[in-house]
């Protein structure tokens, strides 16, 4: 006779009113069960692992009752299946049994499985303390007369089943049951117990793993990594920072903020990592800021590119960061580099230089003689005479003017060329002078308006007094660069007006042209060196994206400003210098 599956059963202690109905014969039944209860229970707790929660339940319950075989079939992938029986089994025993777990285990919502497929993961156990002997032919004999089967759930959930086989029909009665369910009922929280236990012990291990890993890759990047804490302490150094730093000869206190320990030492960019990091612990990312980090006396310094990234509380509740991440990157052999390339160029520049002035000096000499000449033919021509076809002499006036013009073209590159790399290694210096703004202006549109025939420059002074302190060369260097601009970028000729006004107490110097305009995006960036506007009308014309470049330095060393806009309809664009009238 097979028992119905059963999940709930009544109140345990009717199990217990004896037939007799006497008291203590219960209790002593009572105390019984539990003893051998908590006997049981102190094996599933020291039970470590699947296996052993297994083969505590499974040998409990064979030393109970010595059944033909208990077994026990855990769901997951791959599921497990344990039996342990008391002797051997026929294989038509086994097979049936098979059959018979695969079938329940399919009425109590397991996915589908075959009795080979248990037949193949089956682990069978006889433990000493349950076997027993059995001749060869009592084996053969073996048959099922008995099979309950018993849902294995946790919080509802059906995690298995427990199945018990035995020989004679009918040995499953309500006792059995309620006492098998008792002991299952422990042996799934001690699975339980060993299932969360897994999943930590795989986690912490998972997350061991990450841990190392990252740590790897943080010892092995070529760059510095420094973590600091909200206060700016650093908490946390990789080798290459740690080298870098050693290098700029510091010895860093952990835990002690930058800024305490830029105070502390007589180390001077100190001062400006505490700076840089300060910006990441207000929430800023700073990008590829430079340091120079050794003493000063060193030939060549070593020179830090620092990029700082605040970090976030992940929950999100703190609004400052919790500390900034710094990356360090060694640029010292590029600075060597810029610097040579620098060098090299100021070199090349002083030395063609010479040369230009020679030519210039020479054209000049030669425009004025023919100049001379050709005046003289004039004054020596009687007036009633027809007018002379043109003179060879005008033609080389011609040619002279051009060389002329190229030669200062030429000579303003070399300029800003050399004007650049003085800015680059900190001798750029202004020289100060009393003039006229006014009178500088005119003096620029004249000289740029003798090689622009196609245009017509425009002086529009809209101030009584001029008076300018500044550095009259450079100034005119930034007038002369913008208007020859204005010049150049219109090439189908037009009017260009230079105007000057007041704005806010200072000078303002407006210049604009009628030529193709610059579009809005590149008015950040048209101040940067080597910057030129890529469409393909501006590469026609000559140029290395310097002259703006020079200007805006020039203009700033001044304490002014410069900036451009775009023209109404578009209409070519406007530059505007605003120049105190004392530099600030
Ligand atoms: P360069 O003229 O030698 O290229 P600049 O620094 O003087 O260098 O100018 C940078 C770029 O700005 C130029 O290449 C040009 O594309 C653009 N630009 C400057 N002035 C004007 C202007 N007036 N109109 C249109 N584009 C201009």
């Amino acid at each position: 006779m097979e028992s119905s599956v059963q999940f709930q059963f009544s109140d345990i202690g009717s199990a217990y009113r004896s037939s007799n109905g006497q008291l203590p014969d219960r209790l002593t039944a009572i105390s019984h069960d539990m003893e051998y209860i908590n006997t049981i229970g102190k094996r599933f707790v020291a039970a470590i692992d699947r296996f052993q929660v297994h083969r505590a339940l499974l040998t409990a319950l064979q030393e109970l009752y010595g059944l033909a075989a208990c077994c026990i079939l855990l769901k997951g992938e791959p599921f497990e299946l344990f039996i342990i029986s008391c002797h051997p089994l026929s294989a038509s025993f086994l097979e049936e049994m098979l059959q018979k777990i695969a079938s329940a285990a399919h009425v109590i919502d397991f996915p589908p499985i075959t009795a080979e497929q248990l037949a193949k993961s089956a682990y069978f156990d006889a433990p000493d303390e349950v076997a027993e002997y059995r001749t060869q032919e009592a084996i053969e004999e073996t048959e099922i007369g008995s099979v309950l089967n018993i849902p294995l759930t946790v919080e509802n959930r059906i995690i298995g089943m427990l199945s018990l086989f035995d020989e004679p029909v009918g040995t499953f009665d309500t006792d059995l049951l309620r006492l098998t369910t008792m002991i299952a009922d422990y042996a799934v929280v001690a699975l339980e117990n060993v299932r969360l236990r897994e999943r930590e012990t795989a986690l912490w291990r998972q997350a061991d793993h990450e841990r190392q890993r990252l740590e790897l890759v943080i010892r092995s990047m070529a760059e510095g990594l420094m973590i600091t804490d909200a206060q700016g302490a650093i908490v946390s150094l990789n080798q290459s920072a740690r080298r870098l730093l050693a290098q700029a000869e510091i010895d860093f206190v952990v835990n002690m903020p930058l800024r305490e320990l830029a105070e502390k030492s007589d180390v001077q960019w100190l001062y400006r990592l505490a700076e840089i990091i300060d910006q990441g612990l207000m929430g800023r990312t700073v990008m590829n800021q430079e340091l120079t980090a050794s003493r000063m006396e060193e030939t060549v310094p070593l020179t830090l590119s620092i990029s700082v990234a605040p970090l976030h509380d992940l929950s999100g509740k703190r609004v400052l960061p919790i500390g900034v991440v710094a990356v360090l990157n060694d640029v010292t052999s590029l600075k060597q580099v810029e610097r040579l390339k620098d060098e090299f160029v100021s070199v090349v520049s002083h030395e063609l230089r010479t040369p230009l002035t020679a030519i210039k000096g020479y054209t000049q000499h030669l425009i004025r003689r023919i100049e001379r000449r050709l005046r003289k033919a004039r004054t020596a021509q009687p007036e009633t005479m027809p007018p002379m076809t043109e003179a060879p002499e005008s033609y080389d006036l011609r040619s002279l003017s051009i060389v002329q013009s190229q030669t200062e073209h030429l000579e303003r590159l070399v300029n800003d060329l050399l004007d650049r790399s003085r800015m680059q290694w900190g001798q750029f210096r202004l020289e100060y002078a009393t003039f006229h703004l006014a009178d500088l202006l005119m003096e620029c549109v004249h000289s740029v308006q003798a090689s622009a025939e196609q245009h017509t420059i425009y002086l529009d002074v809209q101030l009584q007094d001029t008076e300018i302190v500044a550095d009259h060369a450079r100034l005119a260097q930034v007038i002369r660069n913008i208007l020859d601009n204005a010049v150049k970028y219109s090439p189908h000729g037009g009017q260009i007006m230079v105007r000057l006004q007041e704005r806010e107490g200072d000078y303002l110097v407006s210049v604009m042209d009628q030529g193709m305009g610059v579009s809005p995006e590149h008015f950040d960036h048209i101040f940067e060196r080597f910057y030129r506007v890529h469409n393909t009308a501006s590469r026609e014309y000559a140029g290395i994206g310097l002259g703006l470049f020079v200007a805006r330095a020039i203009v700033d060393g001044h304490g002014g400003k410069i900036w451009l806009t775009n023209n109404q309809h578009d209409i070519g664009t406007t530059f505007h210098v605003a120049l105190p009238r004392e530099p600030r």
